[in-house]
């Protein structure tokens, strides 16, 4: 599914476009060619004048003039604001003739969800399994969207909803990847721990990597989108224990605090993950990418510690540190909110003492504004 979006019109008052785009840009297949897109948008319209209106519905216009029949169309931005009508248009007439949906102004995360689901409602779900390869590593992809409900989490909305690759199918990727001379696998999904849940009414998560391991030419596996929660309560210890290939698993822990944990509806505490950890890496040793959140609402500088004892405790290579950040969307919303200079210390204070510890950690978090 090819997404063409529309010229940014809208000024820079307005932050929805530019998320839009961004989002867009990070889910989906974008195209340039109008004629080849099956969805436009025009996230950023402008009705600040007559003339800004007229240029906003001319170029609409021209586009819709060079679209294939069955392309669907969403505008948003200041041109689906209710107002009077226009000495020019009637522009909610106008809109409502020409493009199927008209999305408003601020509900930027409606229309991305509405994308989202024409994404997947045709998909079968043997279309996954797909994988590519980058630097003598495959990536077989195995499944999207997820089933948890951290209060926090923007991604579930946006992805969903979950699908997994039949299982079948993933063995004979993992097969051609293997016949194709790649060591090494990793499987990726939102959360690969749900992996097979939808289709298969149980996690397969361990049957795969059961699989893998006996796959003599893959020798290394990674795990990347891996939810603790669901590994944890579902017990795939014993065959993460077992596994002498894999070797990475990328995950989040968001948080060391037990009371932030449980605000954030993780799903497991802080003892609950080390002793995992500690579990799966009793026969082969096996690296962590986690990331954490810095500055959940209410977090304390205690709260910072505790995530800090329990980074030192798993040891792992590299933590991304993300600044929390706000949407009216998320459950998270109704806690207290820290200021953005709380959220940006307690950010520095992961760094400066995970850096002292030789630990890769980049702060993340500020480059795009959630709704
Ligand atoms: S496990 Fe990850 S993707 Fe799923 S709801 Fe929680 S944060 Fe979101």
């Amino acid at each position: 599914m090819k997404i063409f979006i529309g010229e940014m019109m809208s000024c820079n008052l307005n932050y929805q476009p530019e998320y839009i785009v961004y989002q867009l840009e990070d889910n989906f297949e974008i195209t340039t060619m109008v004629e080849d897109a099956d969805i436009i948008v025009f996230p950023g319209t402008c009705s600040c004048t007559n003339e800004n209106i007229s240029y906003s519905i001319e170029y609409i216009s021209s586009i819709l003039k060079r679209k294939k029949t069955s392309a669907k169309t969403y505008v948003t931005g200041c041109l689906t604001r209710k107002f009077k009508k226009s000495e020019l248009f009637d522009i909610e007439n106008w809109l409502e003739a020409n493009v199927d949906f008209i999305i408003p102004q601020n509900s930027p995360n409606l229309l991305l969800k509405m994308i989202s689901e024409e994404k997947f409602k045709n998909i079968e779900k043997d279309d996954f399994g797909a994988w590519i390869a980058y630097q003598n590593e495959a990536y077989l992809y195995i499944s999207n969207g997820c089933l948890n409900n951290c209060t926090f989490c923007k991604t579930t909305f946006q992805k969903l909803p979950l699908k997994s690759v039949d299982f079948n199918k993933a063995k004979l990727a993992v097969n051609e990847i293997a016949m194709n001379g790649i060591k090494k696998i990793n499987l990726v999904g939102t959360n690969i721990s749900q992996y097979g849940l939808d289709i298969n009414g149980t996690y397969m998560l361990p049957k795969l990597i059961e699989y893998i391991e006996n796959v003599y030419d893959i020798s290394e596996l990674g795990l990347i989108g891996f939810a603790f929660k669901d590994a944890i309560n579902n017990d795939f210890s014993f065959v993460m224990q077992n596994s002498s290939k894999l070797n990475l698993i990328s995950g989040s822990l968001e948080s060391g605090s037990d009371r932030i944990l449980n605000l954030m509806r993780k799903g497991f505490t802080s003892e609950e993950i080390i002793q995992f950890i500690e579990t799966i890496r009793k026969k082969y040793p096996k690296d962590f990418l986690l990331s954490i959140i810095a500055g959940f609402p209410t977090e304390e500088i205690e709260d910072v510690k505790k995530t800090l004892d329990v980074l030192n405790t798993i040891n792992p290579s590299y933590v991304a540190i993300c600044r929390y950040t706000d949407s009216k969307y998320v459950y998270s919303h109704q806690h207290p909110q820290l200021t953005p200079t709380e959220i940006q210390e307690h950010a520095r204070i992961y760094q400066k003492v995970l850096s002292r510890r030789k630990i890769s950690a980049p702060i993340k978090g500020d480059d795009y504004i959630y709704n």
